[in-house]
């Protein structure tokens, strides 16, 4: 007498789940604040420092600021990459929210405005300026 074959208790799902539950992309963020800016940390563990800007990301809205939320990466040698084991420091990245730029006219922490100039033929260009003087934000 032939045994029959057990089937397996649940159902196979077929294809891959993983696609299903893909999450869409956020709507990138509006960032007021561009590399080489120079912000000041205004909330979080490093309130209070200066830096500069290393990194913008709009996709997550964070920046990456250079001193500002260091953190100890433990990282094993790797001699074929010329890694040194041992503790780095490095940035991890700060919500944009949690940061103003710095104005480099009155050396404050600043709202950023905005100035719309019409230049000619009807097209417009945004400079980012300082709330509180009035100063160019933008390097030409
Ligand atoms: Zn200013």
């Amino acid at each position: 007498m032939a045994i029959a074959k057990k089937k397996p208790a649940v159902a196979r799902s077929r294809g891959n789940l993983m696609a299903i539950a893909k999450k869409k992309p956020a709507e990138p963020v509006r960032i007021e604040i561009k590399r080489e800016d120079t912000v000041k940390v205004i909330s979080g563990r490093d309130k209070g420092k200066t830096g500069r800007v290393l990194r913008v990301d709009r996709e997550t809205g964070k920046l990456l600021v250079e001193h500002v939320m260091m953190i100890k990466r433990h990282t094993r040698p790797n001699p074929q990459k010329q890694i040194k084991g041992g503790i780095a420091e490095r940035e991890s990245p700060i919500a944009a929210s949690n940061v103003l730029v710095v104005c480099p006219g009155c050396n404050k922490a600043v709202r950023v405005a905005h100035h719309v100039d019409v230049v000619a033929g009807g097209k417009s260009r945004r400079t980012r300026i300082c709330r509180k003087c009035g100063q160019t934000l933008d390097r030409k």
